[in-house]
């Protein structure tokens, strides 16, 4: 991971200002997901679609910050700077000790913050996604929860920014209940904008037990869909992105060996995907 650094190598704190802070999950729905868009007015900061920043939240217990990584999900360069966007999960815990609900630190911080008032932060930290030149490469997207934030970003970027893209473009995407589909609700719809790119598809796949907390069927999904991954994933110059909660990449391998035909044939595949720079992944 590289951060960008002062002259001493020391890395270089940026300060953004909340420009907007929306709720993405509707109102009936449990989880508090926002997309939060800052400006900073520093030059220096250049930041990418699927790369991280890390936000210093302020500290407690005598720490000064409290540091936490969050995924670029929209992000450009300005005149005076740059303007990016993240996505955040309002997250609690419960203390096994006194049975107490605690809410995390920084992510309420985030929250709670009103347009106006200023974030520190440093970064960008990992490997951006990268769209291929060549128009005819096939995308396969993968993301859960929150996780689905960058791709918004990376398939605006495609269709707006590249243009023409005459390759595939598949989106597979699970949340635990349909109120929790970030992008892909009544209220909030705006990948519909590119339903109609004759390229484009997304899948949604929810969990099929939510009360219970089970992970949304995204295998299943995958697995249907087995012949078209296939083919994306073996044909050239095609890339892979995955993004969202580490426990996922278990749910990935064992649709992939189920789609390769066997364990062996998928880790070959993978190792292959990732020494050709054709896997990228952000996983937390
Ligand atoms: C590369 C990367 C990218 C990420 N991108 C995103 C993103 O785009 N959006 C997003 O919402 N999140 C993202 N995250 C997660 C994010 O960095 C934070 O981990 C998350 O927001 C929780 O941080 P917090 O400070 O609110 O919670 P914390 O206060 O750190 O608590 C987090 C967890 O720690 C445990 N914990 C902490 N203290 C205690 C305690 N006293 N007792 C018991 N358990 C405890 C709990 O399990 C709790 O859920 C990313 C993480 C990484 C590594």
């Amino acid at each position: 991971m590289k951060l960008a650094t002062d002259e001493t190598g020391e890395a270089m704190v940026f300060s953004a200002r909340l420009l907007s802070s929306k709720r993405i999950t509707p109102e009936s729905s449990r989880e508090d997901v926002r997309l939060m868009s800052f400006q900073t007015d520093n030059l220096y900061f250049d930041s990418k679609v699927g790369s991280c920043i890390r936000i210093l939240a302020p500290g407690q217990y005598g720490n000064r910050y409290h540091p936490r990584f969050y995924s670029i999900a929209e992000s450009e360069q300005t005149d005076d700077g740059a303007r990016f966007e993240i996505c955040v999960r309002r997250c609690f815990y419960l203390d096994e000790v006194n049975g107490e609900e605690y809410g995390g630190v920084a992510s309420n911080y985030l929250c709670d913050m009103q347009p106006g008032s200023a974030i520190n932060f440093s970064g960008p930290i990992g490997y951006p996604f990268v769209v291929p030149e060549n128009v005819n490469a096939n995308l396969l997207m993968i993301g859960m929860g929150t996780g689905i934030a960058p791709f918004r970003g990376l398939i605006r970027m495609i269709y707006e920014k590249h243009g023409n893209w005459k390759g595939k473009v598949r989106l597979f995407y699970g949340a635990r209940t349909g109120l929790e589909m970030l992008y892909m609700n009544d209220a909030n719809n705006d990948l519909a904008n590119y339903y109609d790119q004759p390229t484009f598809k997304a899948f949604q796949a929810v969990s099929p037990r939510p009360a219970f907390e089970a992970h949304a069927s995204l295998d299943k999904t995958l697995e249907q869909n087995a012949a078209e991954v296939w083919e994306i994933v073996n044909s050239p110059d095609s890339r892979i992105y995955v993004a969202g909660m580490t426990q996922m990449l278990n749910m990935i391998d064992k649709a992939m060996t189920y789609i390769a035909g066997s364990s062996q044939a998928w880790m070959t595949k993978r190792k292959e995907l990732i020494s050709a720079g054709r896997w990228h992944d952000v996983l937390y």
